[in-house]
């Protein structure tokens, strides 16, 4: 090969070729260094006729300057790039740049150094010193990122070092991994599960293609089922990757792959620092990460020999990314294995209607454990009618849930309370003037948090001081919280039960794995008696103990009107509900609501989960929403509204004109302004035989748009804000 065409990371350019200077070795995959203009760019060698591109006349190309020292990304992987930029209307270079790890990794191993705590302990210390003294304890990382751990300046920290508080250690990058034991503890399995487990570990023997959907209740044991098929492919020495929605679960899951295999897996996840990043990337690559643990973002990884995917509650919305590459790693999840020719296991308790419509059509072979393991039974679910037994004035709970609160608080039993929105409440106003507490950057309210103190938007992360007085009318002492959030109802039930030990259970204050693992491990010694929690604590704990489940308010899940609102709330619910009665005393779920007619609140009710979907299959297939139809949005933004208007008009005044292809909007999407940008929307909705991707394409392919304007497409969208 002496010429060579390169994907390249460069927003502008994203093809081009080059010369192999005599003496270099590359092939497709090969990741290089070449020049472009002045300076160096990143570049993956394609296959030419894979990446059109505009032929450079010999003369012309540059030399390549460098092969970087890491193996070439595989064709299973390339082909897996081309896909999702495919399908997903994405740049290439935007998908395989998930693929890469830093720079650093790329340039191979070797050592970094890091800092921690000496152990030093001066008698006097600037305020600053000492405040990072505090944030430091059990810290070791750069000194870029201590910086921000103690949110001081890098200045700060070097002056630490030289003063001997802070010591360097030197870290190497390659160092290997404890090795996961695939039979250290293998567990008994039920007949149900060993049947499961079976077909799974011959699946992993065969290493061939085989997409399987778990569908098994809340405590049957999923998880011990595909801890089998791990241990084959740990046996055979193949790599297996485990996705998980958040990393919130991570904690969870580490101690259970801990207890099975002797040692915790491989992390990634965005908060890692980036020596561990490094380190896992090149184990990655090398093939010696025998498990990767990881959130959607692992799924593009350069997997030297992956035998195994499992995608654990697969139904997470979680999985669909919402920006820059917007893509399902439920569904890429399925197509990598697919291209890599390896089984792969969504499991869940509550499956996708997409999911179990593949599996309907024979596409998708479902393993189902219809009884929880041990006997557990699962819990009594009924309706608590709001309509008909309101709560007090000024308060949420309805008596019939309060009386049960008491009733298991004087059982010694736990409770949890469930309500999906952080914070305090989610409108503040001033009571004098009407004056609504807005978002400057987004339409959306200001979310009180009485525990920090502050205002926030849920959106974009801006937040302020509640004030003393309107900053409207400048009365004082006039603000007033409208609605609940989980901190409200943590109040409510202190006033009820002041002898209860309460757990808020948020994204605020469990964000950290040390926090998570308190908890859990709190929970478990029966430390609390009512855990208030949003949809972080609807899934994957285990606590025995957990006798009753309260759903605060169904029907908030049901007011956001996009097209799996219903799906949504079915899944929330019955996966809280299912953190009761897991141990030996049976579990009961209360579920408050104003709309008990509500087909999706009726079948919770009745336990009837096929009839659910039934009726949910129908409504998507009269509204040609998928898996029956299929959705694409485009979204428009800019930071100058008129701009982003006038882009949105182009885009609708373009519009193909076909017969399977219906055309809304543009509209300004329901978050008209979001992180500083207006947006407007268009809705595709497109039947089946459309070949959806190629008309957007061309489309929007045809269409200038000035340099402020964003457009984005989201294929099959979850999030219609
Ligand atoms: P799921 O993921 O289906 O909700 P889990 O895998 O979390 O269920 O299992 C529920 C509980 O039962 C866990 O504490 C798990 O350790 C336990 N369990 C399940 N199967 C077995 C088994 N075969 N032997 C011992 N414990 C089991
Ligand atoms: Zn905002």
């Amino acid at each position: 090969m002496n010429r060579a065409r390169l994907l390249v990371f460069n927003p502008v350019l994203h093809v081009l070729d080059y010369r192999v200077p005599q003496g270099m070795a590359v092939e497709p995959g090969s990741i290089v260094l070449a020049p472009l203009g002045p300076r160096q760019v990143l570049g993956i060698v394609w296959e030419p006729d894979r990446l059109p591109g505009d032929e450079v006349p010999e003369g012309k190309l540059r030399p390549l300057l460098e092969v970087l020292p890491v193996p070439p990304l595989s064709a299973p992987l390339r082909r897996l790039i081309e896909w999702c930029a495919d399908y997903y209307v994405a740049p290439m270079n935007a998908v395989a740049r998930m693929a890469l790890g830093s720079m650093a990794a790329l340039r191979g191993g070797g050592t970094t150094t890091e800092y921690r705590l000496s152990g030093l302990e001066p008698k006097r210390l600037t305020p600053q010193r000492a405040a990072a003294m505090d944030a430091l304890h059990g810290e070791q990382a750069s000194i870029r990122e201590l910086a921000e751990i103690a949110s001081v300046s890098d200045g700060v920290l070097r002056g630490m070092v030289s003063a001997g508080l802070l010591e360097p250690v030197t870290v190497d990058l390659d160092r290997p991994y404890p090795r996961a034991r695939p039979d250290f503890a293998v567990p008994d399995l039920s007949e149900d599960q060993r049947a499961a487990a079976d077909t799974f570990v011959a699946a992993v023997e065969a290493h061939e293609f085989a997409p399987f959907l778990l569908d098994g209740v809340t405590g049957s044991g999923k998880t011990e089922c595909y801890f089998e098929a791990m241990a084959q492919a740990l046996r055979l020495g193949r790599q297996v990757l485990v996705l998980l929605p958040e990393i919130a679960l991570t904690q969870n899951f580490l101690r259970r792959f801990e207890a099975r295999f002797g040692t915790p897996p491989v992390l990634w996840h965005s908060s890692l620092k980036a020596s561990e990043r490094r380190r896992a990337w090149r184990a990655i690559v090398s093939g010696e990460a025998q498990v990767v643990v990881g959130a959607r973002s692992a799924l593009f990884l350069p997997y030297a020999r992956l035998g195994l995917i499992v995608v654990d509650e697969a139904h997470e919305v979680s999985f669909k990314q919402d920006d820059g590459v917007r893509y399902n790693a439920r569904d890429v999840a399925v197509i990598r294995a697919r291209f890599e020719k390896v089984p792969v296991i969504l499991a869940s308790a509550t499956p996708a209607l997409e999911s179990l419509q593949l599996a309907e059509a024979g596409v998708y072979r479902k393993i189902d454990l219809a009884a929880r393991y041990g006997g557990a039974e699962l819990p009594a679910v009924s309706i608590l009618d709001l309509t008909k037994e309101p709560p007090e004035r000024g308060r949420w709970l309805s008596p019939r849930l309060v009386a049960e609160l008491k009733d298991r608080l004087a059982r010694g039993e736990q409770s949890l309370l469930f309500l999906n929105r952080r914070g305090y409440a989610p409108l503040t106003l001033c009571r004098h003037c009407g004056y609504r507490f807005q978002c400057p950057n987004c339409s959306a309210w200001l979310v009180e948090h009485r525990l920090s103190r502050r205002l926030a938007c849920h959106h974009c992360g801006h937040e302020t001081p509640v004030p003393d007085e309107c900053p409207e009318c400048h009365t004082g002492d006039c603000l007033v919280a409208c609605g609940p959030g989980v901190e409200r109802i943590a109040d409510e039930v202190a006033e009820i039960l002041p002898e209860a030990r309460l757990a808020v259970v948020t994204s605020d204050t469990l964000n950290s794995p040390e926090k998570i693992g308190a908890f859990v491990a709190a929970a478990e010694q029966k430390l609390i008696d009512v855990i208030i929690g949003t949809q972080l604590v609807t899934k994957g704990y285990h606590f025995p103990e957990l006798t009753l489940v309260g759903v605060v308010d169904a029907d908030l899940g049901l007011e956001g009107g996009d097209l799996r609102a219903a799906e949504r709330t079915y899944q929330q619910v019955a996966q809280v509900a299912g953190r009761a009665g897991r141990g030996e005393k049976p579990g009961e779920v209360l579920i408050q609501t104003r709309h008990p007619e509500a087909a999706v609140i009726a079948a919770l009710a009745a336990g009837d989960r096929d009839a659910f979907y039934a009726a949910e299959a129908e409504a998507r297939r009269d509204a040609g929403a998928p898996p029956f139809g299929r959705w694409a949005a485009i979204i428009v933004s800019s930071e100058d509204e008129a701009e982003a208007r006038d882009a949105a008009r182009m885009i609708g005044g373009a519009r193909p004109d076909l017969p399977d292809v219906m055309i809304l909007g543009p509209a300004p999407a329901p978050l008209s302004l979001l992180r500083g940008r207006y947006r407007y929307r268009l809705l595709v909705n497109a039947r089946r035989s459309a070949k959806l991707q190629d008309v957007i394409r061309e489309w929007l392919g045809a269409l200038q748009f000035p340099q402020g304007v964003r457009v984005g497409v989201d294929i099959d969208p979850y999030s219609f804000v």
